[in-house]
C-alpha cells in the first residue's frame, strides 16, 4: 500500500451523497479519485433518518417547496440558489430511483411524509428511516459500476495544494499512514459537515469541518459560519450517545413536553411541534432554564399515536431506543438540543465553483446561500444530490487546461512535535457549546474568541489525522465565532440575546470570510 493507485483527472474529497453523485457526473469526462477519510459508510448521509424533500406528490406544487425553503431561510436565502434546488430535484430524484434507491411505497405509489415547517406531504424516506443509508448504498453501488471511479477509503486530506493561484491536488496522508500530493485537473470538496465542533451532536466522528478550514486556510471565502442548526431532539441519556430523534416523529404527532409533562409548544408558536428547528430549540433551552431539576430533560411523547404505525415507521429508532430500555410507544423520551448541520460554508455559485480557480465544493461543506439563516428539514440531503450533479458537470470543463502533473511521495516533515490531546479538542467542544451555541451574546462570543486564541499554539503543528482534526475544529470554531459575534442581530438559526430582533437595514446580507477580514455582502 501507499500509492493511490492512479493519477486522476478528477479528484474528490468525500464519499457520502455529494461527493459520489459528482463522481458520477464527472466519470463522463475522465478518471476520479473518491476519497473518504474512513469507512465509506461513516459519514452524516449514512445517518440521515428523516428522508429527502422534493415535489413530486400529487398534492405538492415546486412553487410551494421554494416558498417553504424561502421561509426557513428567514430571508436570507439566496432565491436563485433555492429556485435551482427544488426545481432540479424531481429530476434527480427520478435518477436515484433509475438507479436503484428504493423508497417506501404503498403499493405501486412513493409514500410522502411531512416534516416541520413543510407545507405539504413531500418527504420520500426508505426502509422507514434509514434514508440516507438507502441512498448512499445505491449511489455507491452505481459508482462500483462505472470503471472510470475509484473510491478509496482511509485516505485523510490534510491541505489543498495552490500553485499559480490556482488549485491543482490535495496532499493526504493514506491509508498506510504515508504523506502523499495527488495532482488532479480540478477538485472538488465533499467533506460534510462540523457537528463535531460541538459537545453534544447528532453528527459521526468525520464531521469536523476539514474541508471548509482546508478551503478557508488555502485562500477561499467562507459564508454564513454563524448559522449552526441545533435539532431539538436527540436522545439524552448519560452513556448514550447524541442519538437523533428525527423531525418525523413529530411530523407524524409526536408532542413535546417539560418535566411536569405539559405539552408546551403551543404557547412558543402556531406551529407548536412542527414550528422551525431553531424555534423549538430555544423553546427546549427556554424549558430546561425554567426547571427547577438538577439535570432537566424535556420529553418526546408519542405514547397517544397507534403504536404498530409507530413501530413500523420508525424501525431504527424504535430499536435504538429500545436498547436503552425506552419503549417508543409506551414511554416518554428524554430529550436535548445538539448540533446538527452547517448552513453555511466555503462559498461557491450555483455550480459549485469556489473563489480558488479549479476548486469546488458540494453538500454540506458549501454555502450557495441555499438554506439562509436556517435549513428546512429533508433540504439537505437534496442539497448535496443537486449541487453535486451540478458541480460534477460543470468540473467536466476543466479538464480541457490540465497539464499532468506526477504524483509525489512526502517524506514526513520534523516540525515541532504535536502537543494534541483529546483534551484539547474536548476544551474546544465545551467552550463552543457554552458561548457559541444555542443562545449567544457579544460578550460570550468575545470569551470564545479569546479562549480559543490561546488554545492556537497547540494545535499549530499537527502531524497525525487527529492532530489536523484538531485544527481544523479549532479553524471552524474560530469561524464561526467571528462570524456570530459580526451579526449583530438574532435571525434564524442565530440568536443573541443582545441583539433579540432582526436588523434588515444592515444584516440582510451574507457574512463572508477571507483571512483576517469580514463583510457582509
Ligand atoms: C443524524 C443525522 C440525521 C440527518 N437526517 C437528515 C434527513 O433526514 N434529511 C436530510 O436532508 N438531511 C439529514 N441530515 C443532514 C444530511 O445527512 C447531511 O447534510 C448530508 O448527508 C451531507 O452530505 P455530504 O455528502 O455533504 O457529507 P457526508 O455525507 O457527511 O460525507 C462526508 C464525506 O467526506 C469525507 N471526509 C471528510 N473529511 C475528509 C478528509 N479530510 N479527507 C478525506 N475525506 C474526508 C468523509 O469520510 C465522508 O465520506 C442528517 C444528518 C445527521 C447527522
Amino acid at each position: 500500500m501507499g500509492q493511490l493507485p492512479f493519477q486522476p483527472d478528477f479528484l474528490v474529497v468525500g464519499a457520502g451523497i455529494a461527493g459520489l453523485r459528482a463522481a458520477i457526473e464527472l466519470a463522463e469526462a475522465g478518471t476520479v479519485l473518491v476519497l473518504a477519510k474512513r469507512a465509506v459508510t461513516e459519514s452524516n448521509t449514512q445517518l440521515a433518518q428523516g428522508g429527502i424533500a422534493v415535489a413530486l406528490s400529487d398534492e405538492d406544487e415546486i412553487g410551494l417547496h421554494l416558498q417553504d425553503t424561502l421561509q426557513a431561510g428567514d430571508g436570507l436565502c439566496d432565491p436563485a440558489a433555492a429556485k435551482v434546488l427544488v426545481e432540479d430535484a424531481p429530476a434527480r430524484i427520478e435518477e436515484l430511483i433509475q438507479w436503484g434507491t428504493e423508497f417506501d411505497r404503498k403499493g405501486t405509489k412513493l409514500t410522502f411524509g411531512r416534516e416541520g415547517a413543510h407545507s405539504r406531504n413531500r418527504i420520500l424516506h426508505a426502509h422507514g428511516d434509514s434514508t440516507g443509508r438507502e441512498i448512499l448504498r445505491a449511489l455507491y453501488a452505481k459508482a462500483n459500476t462505472v470503471p472510470r471511479i475509484s473510491v478509496q477509503e482511509f485516505e485523510f486530506s490534510t491541505a489543498l495544494m495552490v500553485e499559480g493561484g490556482r488549485l491543482c491536488g490535495v496532499h493526504l496522508i493514506d491509508s498506510a499512514g504515508e504523506q502523499q500530493a495527488v495532482h488532479a485537473s480540478a477538485v472538488l470538496l465533499a467533506t460534510g459537515g462540523l457537528g463535531q465542533l460541538y459537545r453534544n451532536t447528532t453528527n459521526p466522528e468525520v464531521a469536523t469541518g476539514d474541508g471548509v478550514a482546508m478551503a478557508f486556510r488555502a485562500g477561499a471565502e467562507v459564508s454564513d459560519m454563524e448559522f449552526i442548526q441545533f435539532h431539538p431532539t436527540a436522545l439524552y441519556l448519560k452513556k448514550a450517545p447524541r442519538f437523533l430523534l428525527s423531525e418525523a416523529l413529530r411530523g407524524e404527532g409526536a408532542y413535546l413536553r417539560n418535566m411536569e409533562w405539559d405539552r408546551f409548544m403551543p404557547k412558543y408558536h402556531p406551529m407548536a411541534e412542527l414550528a422551525p428547528r431553531d424555534v423549538v430549540a430555544r423553546a427546549i433551552t427556554h424549558e430546561l432554564e425554567v426547571s427547577r431539576a438538577k439535570d432537566p430533560v424535556v420529553y418526546l411523547d408519542l405514547t397517544h399515536l397507534n403504536a404498530e404505525h409507530v413501530q413500523a415507521r420508525f424501525p431504527r429508532i424504535y430499536a435504538t431506543c429500545l436498547e436503552y430500555n425506552i419503549d417508543l410507544t409506551t414511554d416518554l423520551i428524554p430529550i436535548r438540543p445538539a448540533a446538527h448541520y452547517a448552513m453555511g460554508g466555503v462559498r461557491s455559485d450555483l455550480d459549485g465553483h469556489a473563489t480558488i480557480p479549479g476548486l469546488y465544493v458540494a453538500g454540506e461543506v458549501g454555502c450557495t446561500g441555499v438554506h439562509g439563516a436556517n435549513r428546512l428539514a429533508s433540504n439537505s440531503l437534496l442539497e448535496g444530490l443537486v449541487f453535486g450533479a451540478r458541480a460534477g458537470k460543470k468540473m467536466r470543463e476543466e479538464l480541457r487546461s490540465h497539464r499532468k502533473v506526477a504524483n509525489a511521495r512526502r517524506a514526513v516533515s520534523n516540525g515541532p512535535a504535536e502537543t494534541v490531546t483529546e483534551g484539547i479538542i474536548q476544551e474546544i467542544q465545551e467552550l463552543m457549546w457554552r458561548d457559541v451555541g444555542i443562545v449567544r451574546t457579544g460578550e460570550s462570543l468575545k470569551r470564545a474568541i479569546e479562549e480559543l486564541e490561546r488554545v492556537r499554539p497547540r494545535v499549530a503543528h499537527p502531524k497525525t489525522r487527529r492532530g489536523y482534526e484538531a485544527q481544523n475544529l479549532w479553524q471552524v470554531g474560530t469561524l464561526v465565532a467571528r462570524s456570530a459575534l459580526a451579526r449583530q442581530e438574532s435571525r434564524g438559526a442565530h440568536y443573541r440575546t443582545d441583539f433579540p430582533d432582526h436588523n434588515d437595514g444592515k444584516f440582510l446580507k451574507h457574512s463572508i470570510v477571507k483571512g483576517e477580514a469580514i463583510r457582509f455582502a
